[in-house]
Order: C-alpha cells, then structure tokens, then sequence
C-alpha cells in the first residue's frame, strides 16, 4: 500500500522549520496528508481484521470499526484523530496556564490504536519527505516535527546520539540521551537506563513520571532499526520495565 501513496508535497525550508521550531508547532497540516478514502477504508478494515484474528480487538469494537470503514464520517474521524495528537503539544498561549490535556498510550482507546495503524502508511510517506532534510536539525521537541505524535522507540547512533521514532509516522530525529521525552526530566540521577544481555537494546525508564522508551542500539549493530520488528523483538524488555514498576 505505502509503495502507491504519492509522496506528499508541503513546503520547507529553514525559514519555515525555525517558525514550527518557536512554536512547537508540526508541519503537516491533516489536508497536505495524500489520503485516499477508499484506500484509508480498505486499510482500517484490514487493521480490524488483522487486530481481530490476533486477539487484540474484542467483537464489538470490531463491528464499531467495520462499520466505521464503511461510514461516510469516517474521514471526520480521522482527521479529529489527527489533530488531536498535532496540537496538543503546541506552545500555549502565555497566560493560558500549563496544557490540560496529558496524553497516556496505555490508556488510549481501542480506537486510536486501529487509526494509528491504518494511518502509519500515509503518515510514513510524509515522513519519508521530511527525514531526507537537513532542516530536521532545527527541531529540538520531544514530540514529531511532522504530525506531533509521540516517540514510542529510539535508535542510538554510532556517533551516541539518540533519535527518537515517532509512533505513528515513524519520523526519526534528534534528541537528547539522557532526558525524559515524556516529561523532560533530565536530572540523570531519576533515570534508570539498563540493557539486553547481548547490549542489542536499551530501556530508559524515568523515575519521576515513570516511563519508559526502549533503545536499539546501532553503536553494536549490524543493520539499521526496524521499528516494526524491534518493537516486537523487545517484549520482554517491556516486561522487565513493567516489572520495575514503569509503564510504556
Ligand atoms: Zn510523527
Ligand atoms: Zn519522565
């Protein structure tokens, strides 16, 4: 499916990058996304069904997202989905008070999570324009340049920096090692870092919001990162940080 997406077009330069960069705010507007709606709904079925046979959706949120697939707001759906998770993290206005809305995977909704699978190859696509840019360098956030969504792995470079890979375009880009993503922690006393046996992955758990990003490490690697394979490749990592009392 991503193979026949057409590459997004929005513009960019430094000049624009430095602007987003200010304000925290993402470059990609919900209308600049290459979205097709008989593609998007055959992908949200194919999410369903595939999330169905494997256990992870009950009956009827199944039937809820198929009829979704099939519903004419399902492109409303989607687009509140998105800029729910690009704004949330732009700079508030001063005087408007710290931001409300905290946002938890682990307590997202069955929903969410078939969106942001379905979405992953449009949004990847964009991300591929982007990644190739080296105006990425100006965006020091914590949260995508591109849609604002959340880091949910990272990739330790030979030269020991840490990218971080957004959870659902998948966009890598700098940030610093030794900070909680998540809630910018960066006393490195209240941050538990430790390793596979074989020094292939790494978890930094954070002791003040207790959260966790797991890490290949590409100082001892082979081959590149695969978010998709090293997420699963991981597991019981998750379960060691869980069993210390952190959360994903
Ligand atoms: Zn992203
Ligand atoms: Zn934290």
């Amino acid at each position: 499916m991503q193979a026949r997406i057409s590459l997004p077009w929005f513009e960019l330069n430094a000049d624009i990058l430095t602007r987003h960069q200010a304000e925290a705010r993402p470059l990609l507007r919900f209308e600049q996304i290459p979205l097709e709606l008989t593609d998007l709904r055959l992908v949200v079925r194919q999410t369903a069904d595939i999330m169905r046979r494997y256990g992870a959706l009950e009956d009827a949120d199944y039937q809820k997202v198929q009829t979704l697939g099939r519903d004419q707001a399902l492109l409303d759906v989607v687009r509140q989905w998105y800029r729910t998770g690009a704004e949330r993290h732009a700079a508030a206005p001063v005087g408007a008070g710290p931001q409300a809305v905290e946002h938890h995977p682990a307590e997202s909704s069955v929903l969410d999570q078939v969106l942001m699978l379905a979405m992953r190859p449009f949004l990847s696509r964009c991300a591929e324009v982007l990644q190739q840019r080296a105006e990425l360098a100006i965006w020091s956030h914590s949260h995508c340049a591109l849609c604002g969504g959340e880091p949910d792995f990272s990739v330790i470079t030979p030269a020991a920096e840490r990218h971080l890979i957004c959870g659902r375009c998948t966009l890598r880009w700098k940030f610093e090692p030794l900070t909680c993503p998540y809630c910018h922690n960066g006393d490195r006393s209240r941050i538990t870092s430790f390793a596979t046996p074989d020094g292939q992955y790494r978890v930094y758990a954070c002791d003040v919001c207790r959260r966790y990003l797991k890490a290949y490490d590409g100082r001892r690697a082979r081959r590149p990162v695969m978010p998709v394979v090293d997420s699963v490749a991981t597991l019981p990592l998750d379960a060691a940080a869980m069993q210390r009392g952190y959360s994903g």
